[in-house]
């Protein structure tokens, strides 16, 4: 590499599974850029000295995945998307400083407004289903656009709880039982579980309480049209799926790192497309 060259990595353990690599160097590639995206597989053991020498190895910044983006934001400084959803999924150096974010906030929202424009622009109110770190991003996501009801359901419901703690009272928990009822006023629903996800249990739901207007996004990518989408679909509803949201995350770490802002291009969406035809099983991003 020249001495120009810039590089950066997805650390995890294991870190075989991450597609980022896929995403990042398709991107060098197009834009000619002169850089490299590795994998690193790191142990929990030793990521805080990973991390401590990141710079001496060459890198610009980061990705992080599982199981580090709790100690991510612990070794950085956060910004309040990351400390609001209390894990970092992206690191990188300003002016000697190690900074984190979480994409995927902004990968939840640039999603929905590539697929359904002007998704917000009348949407007082969201259903979220899941309680776990993507439904603490998408949540946080919401309440910056002006979303004024965020209704939560999830199975376990002191985890839920601790969501209406952290996120304040435009939050309100929902039972499982009552979202026939919920959903009629509902112009959003998003799947934040993993059910629907290959080799997870399917999300037993039926969409037609939902208003004819509404938007449905999921974000489980394995298989990348889940049966919540597919029967969105069928009632003609808008839809946003898992994978449109994992490109749109890696945009913002890709732009620290190389000084290029990268499209999601259909290209790109076909090349994952096809990685995961080819390797379905998966671990979050
Ligand atoms: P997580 O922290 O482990 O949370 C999992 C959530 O799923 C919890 O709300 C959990 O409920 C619920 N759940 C799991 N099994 C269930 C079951 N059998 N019945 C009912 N609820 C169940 O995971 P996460 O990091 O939030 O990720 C959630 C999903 O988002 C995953 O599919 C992940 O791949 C996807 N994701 C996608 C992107 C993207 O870019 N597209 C980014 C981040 C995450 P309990 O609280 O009751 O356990």
């Amino acid at each position: 590499m020249s001495a120009a060259a810039r590089a950066a990595c997805v650390v995890g353990w294991p870190v075989e599974h991450s597609r980022s690599p896929l995403i990042h160097n398709y991107w060098l590639a197009h834009y000619r850029i002169a850089g490299a995206y590795r994998r690193e597989a790191v142990r929990p053991e030793e990521f805080a000295g990973f991390i401590a020498a990141l710079a001496e190895r060459g890198y610009a910044g980061a990705n992080v995945t599982v199981p580090h983006k709790e100690a991510a934001l612990a070794l950085s400084v956060p910004d309040e998307r990351a400390r609001a959803i209390g894990a970092a999924n992206t690191l990188w150096f300003d002016d000697g400083r190690l900074r984190s974010t979480n994409t995927d906030v902004e990968g939840f929202l640039r999603n929905l407004d590539a697929c359904a424009p002007g998704w917000d622009r009348d949407a007082h109110d969201a259903v979220v289903l899941g309680a776990g770190g993507a439904a603490r991003a998408v949540i946080f996501g919401l309440i910056e656009r002006g979303i004024e009801r965020i209704r939560i359901a999830n199975r376990t419901a002191a985890r839920a709880e601790l969501l209406r703690r952290d996120f304040g009272n435009r939050v309100q928990l929902c039972g499982w039982d009552a979202l026939p009822r919920t959903l009629a006023t509902a112009p959003l629903l998003v799947n934040a579980t993993t059910l629907g996800m290959e080799g997870q249990p399917a999300l037993a739901i039926d969409l037609s309480p939902l208003p004819r207007h509404a938007v449905v996004a999921d974000l489980v990518y394995v298989p990348i049209e889940t049966p919540l989408l597919a029967q969105a679909k069928a009632r003609g509803l808008h839809v946003a799926d898992g994978l449109g949201m994992l490109l749109h995350q890696a945009v913002r770490g890709f732009a620290l790192w190389f000084g290029t802002t990268p499209g999601v291009t259909p290209e790109l969406r076909a090349l994952l497309q096809a990685d995961i035809a080819k390797r379905p099983p998966a671990k979050p991003a």
